[in-house]
């Protein structure tokens, strides 16, 4: 890398915004860092909002392996991927002095829609009915004809997604550090024709989910990756596995993800 210390800055550009970070782009400035406007540049790619900007920084830079993501927070709390106040300018000076900066790596998801369109997940995919009707999805494990589902839909979440909406249906809490996938229901109908697992699973690191759309009429849900919906209209085939991409953040002393997990929750 020809400058590790080019520095792009992800964040809204409303007045309000610019006005707040002003201060953050003359810090980063003082010590040492150039601040870069084409992310393409960027070794160190900074957030600024909250956890869904961190997501929407992640997403529109590329999920880039070859740099370092860092979020800071406007909102007053410090949640998954935000680790520093925007007004907590010690411990950032503190971060960016620091020789030796230890590095931590989340997992992602790829996805593959009927063998043509593929993206990646930092916290989940997530699919549902667009209509006030059910819908069906035949869900396999690798080859393994697993269960028939028919409700609202599926979450796939990766483990620092299962903090977020996997975690409101119950799903369960995963430490990063165990690479593996999430799947979780959303309102299952379960009769004699229709049975599911009923509770989330999680797939280890080589498992492929698949999740056919059985085509019989309400074969156009909605899809999302993180915080972003796609625009894809019809679907019969979604593939869902570990990526072998991962985003890596800074680790500071006091942001393991059970101390993030215990701030958040508890
Ligand atoms: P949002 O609907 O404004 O935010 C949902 C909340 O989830 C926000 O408080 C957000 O934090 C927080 N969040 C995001 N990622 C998280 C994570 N990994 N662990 C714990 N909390 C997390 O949308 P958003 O801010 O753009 O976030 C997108 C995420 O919202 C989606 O990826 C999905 O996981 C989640 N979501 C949840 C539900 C639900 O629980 N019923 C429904 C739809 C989507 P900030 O306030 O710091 O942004
Ligand atoms: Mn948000």
């Amino acid at each position: 890398m020809p400058n590790r210390r080019n520095l792009y800055f992800y964040h809204k550009k409303d007045k309000d915004m610019l006005e707040k970070i002003k201060p953050l782009y003359e810090l980063a400035d003082n010590h040492g860092f150039n601040i870069v406007k084409d992310f393409k540049q960027a070794n160190i790619i900074v957030s600024v909002g909250g956890d869904g900007t961190f997501l929407q920084a992640v997403r529109k830079t590329g999920f880039r392996e070859d740099c370092l993501y860092a979020g800071i927070s406007t909102t007053g709390k410090l949640n998954v991927y935000c680790d520093f106040h925007i007004d907590d300018t010690d411990k950032m000076i503190a971060a960016m002095t620091n020789e030796e900066i230890e590095v931590r790596r989340y997992p992602t998801i790829d996805v593959t829609i009927d063998d043509e369109i593929s993206f990646h997940c930092l916290n989940e995919f997530s699919i549902r009915s667009a209509i006030i009707k059910t819908f069906v999805l035949d869900v396999y494990i690798d080859q393994l004809h697993f269960e028939t589902f028919r409700g609202d839909g599926m979450i796939v979440s990766t483990p620092t997604g299962s903090t977020a909406y996997n975690k409101s249906v119950n799903g369960a809490v995963v430490d990063p550090t165990l690479p593996s996938i999430q799947v979780s229901e959303l309102a299952s109908l379960n009769t004699n024709q229709y049975r599911t697992l009923g509770s989330p699973f999680i797939l280890g690191a080589n498992r492929v989910l698949t999740l056919k759309v059985v085509q019989d009429g309400n074969d156009h849900p909605t899809m999302g990756m993180d915080n972003e919906a796609l625009s894809i209209q019809h679907v019969e085939k979604i593939e869902v596995k570990l990526s072998n991409k991962q985003i890596k953040t800074v680790k500071l002393r006091d942001n393991s993800f059970w101390e993030k997990v215990k701030r958040t929750f508890l």
